[in-house]
């Protein structure tokens, strides 16, 4: 996501490392810190638009630099949770306190790519005035779409269709909420008129393994646009 920055607290450097990495190779623009006290004190330097926190560290808590950043300091962009506690009760303090979403290490980079996308989406990142992923560039004011620049001609309805799925990557979307969302209607079309559509958007668009990216079926279920 280009022109997004993300700062990263994470206190083991292989994983910093390794996290970095995926995120620079998705054009996000990152910063790393290996303890609290280092991560606050680079916060007052540089302004991310994302976090993504570590839980257990030298120094101190995850939690406590969550709460640090969101009553003190005033941080209102999405913040991610990324540890190896998984109790119910660590997941439901750390989204009490202000944590936008939650991920159990070990992480794995699809996931953690989509996670961060839909995060920057859901909480109004870029309000999605223009949809960005690779190649494909979806303008939803003038409801034009491009590949590498290039205008695609859509009907209406591959364009509505391209929208809910860019818009929702990472999300298994069902035919019938596809239907829906694109068509209006309660699943009286067959749910076949989406799987049409569907092949369509992805020839138009370009989307395969060349691009980073695919629109995965998922069997008996629907879709889900990945990263690979
Ligand atoms: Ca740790």
């Amino acid at each position: 996501m280009p022109g997004v920055s993300v700062g990263i607290l994470e206190d083991e450097i292989p994983q910093a490392r390794l996290l970095a990495g995926w995120l620079e190779s998705a054009g996000y623009d990152v910063f790393h810190s290996g303890s609290g006290k280092a991560f606050l004190a680079e916060m007052s330097e540089q302004s991310p638009d994302m976090l993504i926190l570590d839980w257990q560290l030298p120094d101190c808590e995850g939690i406590d630099i969550l709460t640090e950043l969101r009553q003190s300091r005033g941080f209102s962009g999405p913040i991610l949770f990324a540890t190896a506690k998984n109790s119910e009760e660590d997941i439901i303090q750390g989204l009490d306190r202000g944590a936008d979403d939650y991920l159990i290490k070990p992480l794995r980079k699809g996931e953690l790519l989509a996670r961060l996308s839909a995060l920057w989406r859901r909480t109004g990142g870029d309000a999605a005035d223009r949809i960005e992923l690779g190649p494909v560039s979806l303008d939803m004011i003038n409801r034009q779409a491009f590949v590498d620049g290039e205008e695609v001609k859509m009907t209406p309805t591959e364009f509505k269709l391209a929208a809910c799925v860019f818009s929702n990557a990472g999300r298994l979307l069902s035919r019938e909420f596809l239907l829906k969302e694109v068509w209006g209607v309660d699943a009286e079309l067959d749910t076949r008129t989406v799987d049409m559509h569907m092949s369509r958007v992805r020839k138009l668009l370009k989307i395969g393994p060349n691009v980073g990216y695919c629109i995965k079926t998922i069997y008996r279920h629907g879709y889900r646009l990945e990263a690979l």
